[in-house]
């Protein structure tokens, strides 16, 4: 039990690692700027972060949130994606084990954060992140022994076919696009790899998180409904809670009969 504890400790920085590569994609993608170089800098005085600096989640408290050489305020929103990170790669971990379905999840949990702060910042999920999902996706599920190749086929055909229906009659009814194009192609994503099962759970636990942080938000800023929030990170983050907790009898919960 105690190496179980160490060993996802390690996983644990390993995933914040990859956090920490995710703030550079979230900040340079939309931008279309290289990934790789320059090496990560300050965002005020662009004076390059010495490597025993770039260590996740620490040197931003170390450094009490600013730049060591201008001291201009660094985003506590840096360190966030990295803890998350961290703990979704070690949720995983812990729940999978060794396994080709953990590396899937890691690689499915690495895409979802990112394309959820890129979502936030620029109400877009691109295309780059869903569509090559959902050919990852299905491509795992073919060769992944845990996975079924069609659970992961349909599941793209219900999850991409059931927000399309939403979008439809919303327009129809109201003459708007209520739901955009991105949230369509990320179900279609979340049921390449979580399978079939997983969309009604994913719609529901993401209206109802949307309901409650669209609420507060709304009490909050008294701009009322127009204003956009993004739905992207609400799919993204129901489909982890499935991957990561046992939620496959979650009917149960609403309906406690046995059969
Ligand atoms: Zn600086």
């Amino acid at each position: 039990m105690s190496e179980d504890i160490v060993l996802t400790s390690f996983v644990f920085w390993f995933g914040a690692i990859w956090g920490s590569f995710a703030n550079v994609v979230i900040v340079r993608l939309p931008k279309e700027e290289s990934v790789v170089s320059p090496r990560s800098h300050c965002p005020n005085c662009q004076k390059p972060i010495p490597w025993y600096l770039n260590i996740p989640i620490f040197s931003w408290v170390l450094l009490r949130g600013r730049c060591r050489e201008c001291k201009h305020a660094i985003s506590i929103r840096y360190p966030i994606v990295e803890f998350l990170m961290g703990f979704f790669f070690a949720a995983l971990f812990y729940r999978y084990g060794w396994s080709f379905s953990t590396l899937e999840y890691m690689v499915f949990a690495f895409a979802l954060v990112t394309s959820s702060f890129i979502d936030l910042d620029h109400m877009i999920l691109p295309d780059r992140f869903t569509l090559s999902g959902i050919v990852l996706g299905l491509l795992g599920a073919a060769i992944n022994p845990d996975r079924a190749f069609l659970d992961a086929f349909l599941g793209v055909f219900l999850g991409g076919g059931f927000l399309l229906a939403i979008a439809y009659f919303y327009y129809v009814f109201r003459k708007v696009e209520g739901m955009g194009g991105g949230d369509i192609k990320l179900l279609a994503w979340i049921g390449a790899v979580c399978g079939i099962q997983s969309i009604l759970f994913v719609v529901l636990a993401s209206s109802v998180l949307g309901l409650v942080v669209g609420s507060l938000y709304m009490l909050k800023s008294k701009d009322g409904l127009q204003t956009g929030i993004p739905f992207g990170p609400y799919l993204s983050l129901a489909a982890l809670v499935y991957l990561i907790f046992d939620v496959s009898n979650w009917t149960q919960w609403f309906f406690p009969i046995s059969y």
